[in-house]
């Protein structure tokens, strides 16, 4: 069975500024991969990109990207082909949760960031990008989505809505690039320790720790690791849904937390 060849291809990953995404590109240029990175933080991607380059990456670049927005969505692209006209994998991970207010209390903002990165932003970056992936027999996309897409929690309405849609649109992209030689995949971690808690909180530390409190989550490098396994089975062989929770963590409120006194 032979793996399908990473080194010499070109991956653009999207918020790779931190947590999965960052660890997906260090996972990638360790393979030699050419490397496109975006998020709206450039400072922390210039970090990214120095730190492949050490990696073995063929090459890395950075550009700013709000995936919130089509027309830059459509510039990050046009810069992108400045590079490559072909792309082999497109890691949709730019996203996040904001707030963990009920229905009764919720915000416009939380919601529309909600919706518009985790759901449109794919659809955008999608849309932009299948033509650079039929180029190239093979190639993948790999969305990340979370156990929200299945399982409901209090105050996760519109987090759990937007994964849920997040894994119907890689189901759809699934029967329309079926006969292409695209491979999609919805990667679906459970709870990961990032900066997700903290932007979901507003960057209230004590809060965000709580999370994780007792119980030993997943690290970003075990959801990059897991994604690295998928972009490299062979050509046949589509991974169509992986769901990744931590030992500890049965469903989203089944968690077993040690006694800390
Ligand atoms: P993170 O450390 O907060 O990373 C989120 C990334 O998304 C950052 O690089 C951020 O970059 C980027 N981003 C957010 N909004 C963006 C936008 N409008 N345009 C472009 N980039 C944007 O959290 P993470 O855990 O690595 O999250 C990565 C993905 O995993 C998300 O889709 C999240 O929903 C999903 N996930 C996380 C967990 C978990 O427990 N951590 C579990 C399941 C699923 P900038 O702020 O620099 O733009």
């Amino acid at each position: 069975m032979n793996k399908w060849e990473i080194k010499g291809q070109w991956v653009l990953i999207t918020g790779a500024s931190s947590g999965i995404g960052s660890a997906t590109a260090l996972a990638f240029a360790e393979k030699g991969a050419h490397l496109l990175l975006g998020a709206r933080r450039t400072d922390r991607l210039k970090t990214t990109v120095e730190e492949c380059i050490k990696k073995g990456a063929a090459s890395a670049q950075f550009h700013y990207l709000d995936v919130t927005k089509t027309d830059n969505v459509q510039e990050f692209i046009q810069w992108s082909k400045t590079f490559t006209d072909k792309l082999a994998v497109l890691v949709n991970n730019a996203g996040g949760a904001k707030g963990m207010d009920t229905v009764a209390e919720g915000k416009d903002e939380d919601w529309e960031f909600m919706i518009q990165a985790n759901v449109l932003g794919i659809l955008r970056m999608c849309r932009a990008s299948i033509p650079l992936l039929l180029k190239n027999p093979g190639s993948l996309i790999i969305n990340i989505g979370s156990i929200a897409s299945r399982l409901v929690y209090e105050g996760g309405s519109v987090y759990c809505a937007a994964k849920a849609g997040e894994l119907q649109i890689t189901r759809t992209l699934r029967l329309e690039l079926c006969g292409t030689d695209v491979r999609v995949c919805t990667v679906d971690p459970g709870f990961t320790e990032t900066e997700f808690s903290l932007v979901r909180f507003n960057w209230d530390e004590v809060r965000a720790a709580k999370v994780y409190e007792g119980m030993t989550p997943l690290t970003a490098n075990d959801i990059a690791d897991a994604i690295l396994w998928v972009a490299t089975r062979p050509s046949h062989v589509c991974i169509d849904e992986l769901i990744i929770k931590p030992t500890d963590q049965a469903s989203i409120n089944k968690i077993h937390r040690k006694k800390t006194n």
